[in-house]
């Protein structure tokens, strides 16, 4: 139920004055349909009109001037129309290129009149065009010495976005505060709505900035209402109670058996799924690690102890190279078990894939292997109640609950090789439960990372001779940023045929557009040996292990991101052998990709290369994670905020501990909170 106090917040917008039906529509789909939404849309811009005289005006400024209205200099024929205006100490002129009602009567000739607006020089004058006011002596108060501008449409005019605002704060009343005063003294700020109304009442230029008192205690009111959301539902669903697994032996054994001991992280993160498992409520974990870190082995011993207790689990993988490669690792860890598996793919046909589907549904499979296909209608299986998908974000919601709905309250573990930063990750994923796998097995040697301009290209071409001469293999990574780009993909086919001919070798090619199995086969003569060097665009971004592979050249580097080029860079330093990565680059190369390819090659942090990631985007990399990884926020800006992010992410999780015992008062404060922000679960994060 909401509160009866944000009644007017949730208020139409036509019941504003000024609202009528013709505005009403341009309004709602600028702002939303609520006098909430309108008054949650905050100015972007602060004019200031200070006041002069003609000599002392500048160009290129906005000012306010009382001038006399002098001559009108008709425009012969169509041109503009001008006026010429002066005051004690100069003249200047009025130019309107387009017609305005009751013209005269706003410009009486010998009259005095306030002025505002931008200066511009005209040959040795100066001319307002069109100016923001021209006003009476007596209504100079009507023009403000600050003005703000709010975002505004070809419809709805800033001007009228500040009208409309103002009667949207006049309607709705102030609201209790929902704030401890600790947290209130740490911030130090002052209640909601008097920041509300100070943020759209600047004053100076500091008053817009994010940083502000008035903006970031509006931040952090969104960042807490969003977090009581997501933990709201985080608890709703650890309320919700699953299968028991407490089972260890099985992958003991297992574990006895492979040739190197667990990373201390990959033990952490195994006890972690081990407790969710064993808890009896259903588990929603990340498990966070650079490439190579070890994730999907922790989960296969967690798939062990699944089936140990006498139940199926499966791991599903965004392409089929990836789900066979998971399926074929862990064939040699579950044979000595006797566990037997079956990898579904889309590739599965007639009888074989019968059988494949009976071995499911009868249970006689235990551990399945697979892509999309393991969630499609047929696919039936006997006991689900473990479900592990890499790259979760390479699959909707949807498809993840088709797979869940195989299974009943099944246990669900998502694999991610790609860093975020923290913030990122509590809002994006905070409704998961987090382990971090932030340790490489031992024994991996540094990748040697160099970053060079395509001008020298023949030398790496004899250096890649060298190893490939040596035994070693290598990639050779050509962008292809859409896979319907056809000069990309001609620039592929060119940059394998110049290889072959370089290396006078047979030399692999794989590209989006090529069918599936014959990428599939070519990436399994690489892995095989067979191929020295594969020439490939992003296919092979994720996942693929090939641990000869010592060598990986990616051309035009500067047309990566970062925590690309990071991933593809992970496809080395799999094996024992020293290992290079070769960036190279167009010119001109620009200061912000010149100092994120340095990154790279001092660095092989991928959580320090996600949070620098985070901060050169701040440059207007419109293809940023910030537009797809962060919820609708009208307050908080991820960039500046963070720190806000991380405190509402902490006050949240007490408040959900303790509200129980807070005073009537400060609940149905927190509640008002919650109802004025109506975080709407499905449009705020990405985790089920
Ligand atoms: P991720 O899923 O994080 O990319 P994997 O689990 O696929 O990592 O592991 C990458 C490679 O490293 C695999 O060949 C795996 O067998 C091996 N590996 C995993 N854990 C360790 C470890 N603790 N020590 C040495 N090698 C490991
Ligand atoms: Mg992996």
């Amino acid at each position: 139920m909401r509160p009866e106090i944000l009644f007017p917040y949730y208020t139409s917008l036509t019941s504003l004055k000024g609202v009528g039906p013709k505005i009403a529509p341009h309004l709602i789909k600028h702002v939303g349909p609520y006098v909430r939404d309108l008054i949650f849309t905050l100015p972007s811009q602060l004019i200031f009109r200070p006041v002069t005289c003609i000599k002392d005006a500048r160009p290129g400024q906005v000012q306010t001037i009382l001038v006399t209205i002098g001559s009108y200099q008709r425009a012969v024929g169509k041109g503009p129309q001008r006026i010429v205006v002066y005051d004690d100490t100069g003249q200047m002129q009025l130019t309107y290129f387009h017609a305005i009602r009751g013209f005269e009567l706003q410009h009486p000739v010998g009259e005095q009149r306030w002025i505002s607006g931008r200066l511009e020089s005209f040959g040795a004058n100066l001319q307002m065009n069109h100016p923001d006011y021209v006003v009476p002596l007596d209504k100079q108060d009507t023009i403000p010495l600050f003005e703000t501008v709010y975002p505004a449409t070809a419809a709805v005019s800033p001007r009228l976005m500040r009208r409309f605002v103002e009667a949207g704060l006049a309607l709705t009343p102030g609201l209790p505060e929902w704030l401890d005063p600790a947290t209130l003294q740490q911030l130090n700020v002052s209640g909601f709505s008097e920041s509300l109304r100070a943020a759209h009442h600047p004053t100076a230029e500091a008053d817009l900035s994010p940083q502000s008192p008035a903006r970031r205690r509006l931040a952090y009111d969104e960042a807490l209402a969003h977090q009581l959301a997501m933990k709201a539902r985080k608890q709703h669903r650890q309320a919700s109670p699953a299968m028991v697994i407490h089972k260890r032996g099985w992958a003991q054994r297992a574990m006895d058996g492979l040739p190197f001991a667990l990373t201390g992280a990959q033990v952490r993160a195994l006890a972690d799924i081990r407790r969710d498992l064993d808890s009896g409520l259903r588990m929603n974990r990340l498990i966070q690690g650079d490439v190579g870190s070890g994730k999907t082995l922790i989960a296969l011993m967690a798939m062990i102890d699944v089936a140990e207790a006498g139940h199926q689990s499966v791991m599903m993988a965004p392409t089929e190279i990836l789900a066979r490669q998971h399926y074929e690792k862990a064939l040699p860890v579950l044979e000595p078990l006797g566990l037997s598996t079956v990898l579904m793919t889309g590739r599965d046909k007639g009888a074989a894939r019968e059988a494949k589907r009976r071995a499911v549904a009868t249970g006689e499979a235990a551990l399945i292997f697979g892509t999309h296909a393991v969630f499609q209608e047929g696919v039936d299986f006997s006991s689900l109640h473990f479900c592990v998908i890499d790259e979760q974000h390479r699959f909707g919601v949807g498809q993840r609950q088709r797979l869940f709905q195989k299974g009943e309250s099944v246990h669900y573990l998502s694999m991610s090789a790609t860093p975020i930063p923290r913030t990122l990750a509590l809002t994006q994923y905070g409704e998961a439960d987090l382990s971090i796998l932030d340790e490489k097995p031992a024994g991996r040697q540094p990748i040697h990372t160099a970053v060079i301009p395509r001008a020298r290209l023949s030398d790496v071409f004899q250096r890649l001779k060298t190893a490939i001469a040596g035994g070693s293999q290598a990639y050779w990574i050509c962008p292809l940023v859409e896979e319907n780009e056809e000069s990309d993909l001609i620039a592929v086919e060119a940059r394998h045929a110049s290889l072959q001919e370089a290396l006078g070798r047979e030399v692999g090619l794989v590209h989006g557009r090529m069918p599936s199995l014959e990428k599939e086969d070519v990436v399994a003569r690489f892995a095989s040996g067979a191929l020295p060097l594969l020439c490939a665009t992003t296919v092979v971004e994720v996942g693929i292990d090939v641990p000869n592979a010592s060598i990986i050249i990616i051309e035009q580097a500067e047309r990566f991101g970062l925590a690309q080029l990071h991933q593809l860079r992970g496809r080395v330093g799999r094996g024992a052998a020293q290992s290079a990565c070769i960036l190279l680059y167009d010119l001109p190369l620009g200061n912000t990709a010149k100092a994120r390819l340095e990154l790279l090659r001092t660095t092989e942090d991928g959580f320090a290369i996600a949070e620098m990631d985070w901060k050169l985007r701040g440059e207007g990399d419109v293809l940023g994670a910030r537009q797809s990884g962060f919820p609708a926020y009208r307050f908080v800006d991820p960039d500046a905020h963070g720190d806000l992010i991380v405190m509402a992410a902490r006050e949240a999780q007490y408040i959900l501990q303790h509200e129980g015992q807070f005073s009537v008062e400060r609940r149905k404060a927190l509640d008002v909170l919650r109802q004025l922000f109506d975080w709407r679960p499905d449009a705020s994060d990405k985790t089920d």
